[in-house]
């Protein structure tokens, strides 16, 4: 494989920039441009060196510290010199372009993990692990990227597919040796340790949820009559203006949206038009669109206006949204409360009271949602399913293995069954790369940063 560099480190101006270099010749190409007390091909791996790097004119452009890795002990798992120098971008960038000029070729986006994956360093799921510890923004997505790229997920589909391969290898043998001491296949027995995988594919399934939730954010819909407070909420967790205010019953007239960060959770955040009947063809439009968003949400906060009493469509929008995630705010709890709290509480589990005005109340929001989605470490540890490529691929192992099953009820011959299972292995396989096209590998890491 050829040898390959590009700056590890992001392009801007910082304390230090990295150019990494990675293949056979890196510590050759080193050699050739790194003037310090030892030459890089002489070191030994995980030892670093202080000097200089000059260009083709002799002139100096800057001192460096050069870091050696031997193969295998590297990120990629071949031989890689990093040159740690001055964080400028001019002088990181003609750093490279020495490098490049002196035998490394440009590293496409994500070659280098790509390359620890095909040395056998990470596992596909593993490989994908290390853009989430990267784009982490709180404490539960970086606990579960790093149970991802400790092997969660590699694990979790592992032991699944080794029960289909041990499924696999009574059929075989069976269909191999009927005349032989080979116990016979006992269809009740094959369809129980069938519904065993059936069941643990479909946990895995359900994770997947949860894992877009810590990593994207939670779709919120903020609804409730006009003039409850929504806007004013939303303006209290996002911090500034967004929403228009008014006294005017129905201001809201859209959806606005807006992404806060609460907490250890991200609220993808929409105000929708007051719930209410409505004349007006644009508002309706609004409304209608409150709806939809909240059968698609992943949560609701339903805001009442504790001043006055529940009205016949704030009870129909609480029979439409109480078996959903629901949090109901009582609002303007710094006036008078005329509202019915015990129809609330006899219908929902989490309550909380709040002045949006004034800002009063809502870290009670923070401790409610916390408990709601942020599930214990031992759940990361378990393997969540991180993106859609994995997801897809515990589908395909599904539907072949239901195939499978249908198969055995329906008295199809024990082959057809095999096939099905087989194939159900192959999309396991694909999931943690172990039998992944070239087209789905690539695809993978074209979406990594260059440098990484
Ligand atoms: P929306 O139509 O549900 O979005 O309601 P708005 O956020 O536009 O608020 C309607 C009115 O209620 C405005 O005059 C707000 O200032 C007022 N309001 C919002 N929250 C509170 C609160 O906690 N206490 C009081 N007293 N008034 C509030």
């Amino acid at each position: 494989m050829s040898t390959i560099a590009a700056i590890a480190t992001p392009d801007a101006v910082g304390g230090i920039s990295v150019i990494r270099i990675s293949g056979d010749k890196a510590t050759d190409v080193a050699d050739r441009i790194f003037k310090g007390n030892k030459k890089p091909s002489d070191m030994d791996g995980y030892t670093c060196s202080y000097g200089y790097i000059n260009d083709e004119n002799s002139c100096h452009v800057d001192d460096v510290v050069l870091t050696v890795f031997k193969a295998p002990r590297s990120y990629t798992g071949e031989d890689v010199v990093e040159i740690s120098c001055h964080g400028g971008r001019f002088i990181t960038k003609k750093i490279l372009r020495i490098v490049l000029k002196n035998g490394a070729e440009a590293a496409m986006a994500g070659e280098f993990t790509k390359r620890a994956f095909l040395n056998g360093k990470l596992s596909l799921t593993q490989a994908e692990a290390v853009m989430d510890v990267i784009s982490s923004s709180g404490e539960s997505q970086l606990r579960y990227a790093n149970a991802l790229k400790e092997g969660s997920v590699f694990r979790r589909i592992s032991c699944i597919k080794n029960s289909l391969v041990e499924i696999l290898g009574n059929l075989a043998a069976w269909a191999d040796f009927p005349e032989e001491d080979v116990p016979k296949v006992d269809p009740v027995v094959l369809e129980g340790q069938i519904d065993r995988v059936v069941n643990d594919i479909t946990k895995t399934i359900e994770t997947y949820d949860y894992g877009r939730i810590i990593r994207e954010g939670i779709k919120t819909v903020i609804c409730g009559k006009p003039n409850v407070g929504k806007s004013t909420l939303m303006n209290c967790l996002s911090g500034y203006q967004r929403s228009i205010v008014t006294d005017i019953a129905g201001t809201t007239r859209d959806v606005i949206e807006e992404n806060v960060r609460l907490g250890d959770l991200t609220l993808c955040l929409s105000d929708t038009a007051g719930i209410r009947s409505t004349d007006d063809v644009i508002e309706s439009m609004g409304v209608d669109i409150a709806y939809k968003k909240i059968d698609e949400a992943d949560l609701i906060l339903a805001v009442f206006d504790c001043t006055s009493e529940l009205d016949e469509k704030e009870k129909d929008l609480i029979n439409k949204i109480y078996n959903k995630n629901t949090v109901i705010i009582i609002n303007k709890i710094d006036e008078t409360s005329r509202i019915d709290k015990k129809y609330l509480t006899d219908k929902f589990k989490h309550i909380i009271e709040i002045s949006a005005k004034n800002e009063e109340g809502t870290e009670k929001l923070v401790s409610v949602l916390e408990a709601m989605f942020i599930s214990n470490k031992s759940d990361a540890d378990e393997g969540i399913i991180a993106n859609e490529r994995q997801k897809m691929c515990l589908e395909k192992a599904y539907n072949n293995i239901i195939e499978a099953k249908d198969a055995l009820n329906n008295g199809a011959m024990l082959d057809a069954v095999t096939v099905c299972l087989d194939m159900a292995a192959e999309n396991l396989m694909e999931l943690t790369g172990e039998k992944a096209s070239e087209t789905v590998v690539n695809d993978v890491f074209s979406r990594f940063c260059v440098g990484k």
